[in-house]
């Protein structure tokens, strides 16, 4: 599949074709919320128009209908990511799902859940790892638990492109590793990491994964179950769903032994005023009332991304990409983040204008009708590793093509000529 054979597809999201300060819109920031096609709009306004209601209770055959739409969904995104429905538990977002592992886990170091979680328990002087590139999503829950526990956070560094490889993570796990987390793909510099070799170390000194799928879930075909992570989050709004709503990936056995951090009602078997039995999973993390109409919404999406072929998505957005990367490394000025020519990269690319505010140059591509996303990203320890404050970063989606890219260079090379550069 070459940058146009897509084309066909953006008409289906009425949020493009509109004009902005007077140019016609290109969106260029996918990796901070990606657009709705209209069958998800539908989807999602048809399910509260006729469907509507408490799921999981109650005898009437609304009640019934939402609880088996509710639960397709589940299905539906579970076939899309290779796992099993059970292992798939909804949450708030990421972020939310990524905290619900690091409560649990703090849970179990509390003592909670007996003996099955036992193994979970963290001690002091035991070690978490992370990298150094990590979104905040995936730094500060566990900075928190290491907090909690007495427990020891280390990182992988990163190079002065931002980047990282498994020999750098090999020097930093060891026995006393309990816990790798990471991101698939990163949000800043477009890293892939090398998963398979990750999750070998880490089972070689018995720590747990946890796979931060935020910037891979949306764009590139995904076997959670055949990659070997434990656990894994990604949030319905960066794969073309709603807000509100996130995945938590946790294998089987593992979900079904750890104790939930966060209870109440819609969780529970037996309760008395002294204590209550939990549910298996996944209802077991899924305390409350949870973002029914959201989840239909973000089923008819995995489903329109299934269609359009996750696999063609993917070679879509390499294509733009080399495109991007090739355009900006040719404008004079520009320091460009990430993995260089050449090298496997997502579909976005962070740079940093010389002499000219990531913030100032947002503003200019956004008097051009350019949607681009300025700042830390969430990554500010990496950004200051990079000796940056802030960087741009434009990401594509399937329905960007080669001419929104070429829009895009034609405007970036103005900007340090536009600010007398
Ligand atoms: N991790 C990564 C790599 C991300 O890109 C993001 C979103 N920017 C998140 C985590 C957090 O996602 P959310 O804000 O939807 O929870």
């Amino acid at each position: 599949a070459g940058p146009t054979s897509l084309a066909d597809l953006r008409a289906d999201f009425p949020l493009l074709d509109q004009s902005v300060n007077g140019h016609p819109l290109v969106y260029l920031d996918s990796a901070a919320t990606a657009q709705r096609p209209q069958v998800v709009l539908d989807a999602e306004l048809e399910f509260l128009e006729k469907r509507n209601a408490a799921v999981h209770r109650g005898a009437h055959t609304l009640a019934a209908e939402a609880t088996e739409e509710f639960e397709g969904a589940r299905e539906a995104v579970a076939r899309f990511v290779g796992a099993h429905a059970d292992e798939i538990a909804w949450q708030a977002n990421a972020t939310d799902a990524l905290n619900t592992i690091a409560f649990a886990i703090g849970a179990a170091s509390r003592g909670r859940g007996g003996e099955a979680a036992r193994r979970f328990a963290l001690r002091p002087g035991d070690e978490l790892v992370v990298t150094e590139a990590e979104h905040h999503a995936n730094l500060i829950p566990w900075q928190e638990l290491a907090a909690q526990t007495g427990a020891v956070l280390r990182f992988v560094p990163v190079d002065d492109d931002g980047l990282w490889t498994i020999e750098d993570a090999r020097a930093v796990v060891t026995e006393k590793t309990r816990l790798v987390a990471f991101a698939h793909v990163s949000n800043v510099t477009g890293m892939v990491a090398p998963v398979a070799e990750l999750v070998e170390l880490a089972a070689s000194v018995g720590a747990l994964t946890v796979l931060d799928a935020c910037q891979s879930a949306p764009h590139r075909p995904l076997e959670l179950g055949r990659l070997g992570v434990d656990f894994a989050a990604f949030s319905a709004h960066k794969m073309l769903g709603p807000t509100g709503l996130g995945v938590l990936y946790g294998r089987r056995e593992l979900l079904n032994a750890l104790p939930p951090g966060r209870t109440g009602g819609s969780m529970i078997t037996t309760v008395t005023m002294e204590k209550a039995e939990f549910l298996p999973a996944p209802q077991r993390f899924e305390a409350g009332t949870q973002p029914v109409s959201q989840a239909v919404a973000l089923g008819a999406a995995v489903g329109y991304l299934t269609d359009a072929g996750v696999a063609a998505v993917h070679d879509h957005e390499l294509a733009l990409a080399t495109r991007l990367y090739e355009g900006l490394a040719g404008i004079p000025g520009l320091r460009l983040i990430g993995p260089g020519a050449g090298v496997e990269r997502a579909g976005l690319v962070s740079f940093d204008v010389a002499g000219v505010h990531a913030h100032d140059a947002g503003q200019f591509l956004d008097s051009r009708g350019i949607a681009v996303r300025v700042g830390h990203h969430c990554a500010q320890p990496l950004h200051r590793r990079l000796g940056l404050t802030a960087s741009v970063r434009a990401s594509v989606y399937l329905y960007n093509t080669a001419d929104d890219v070429d829009v895009f260079l034609e405007a970036a090379a103005g900007i340090r000529p536009y600010f007398g550069l």
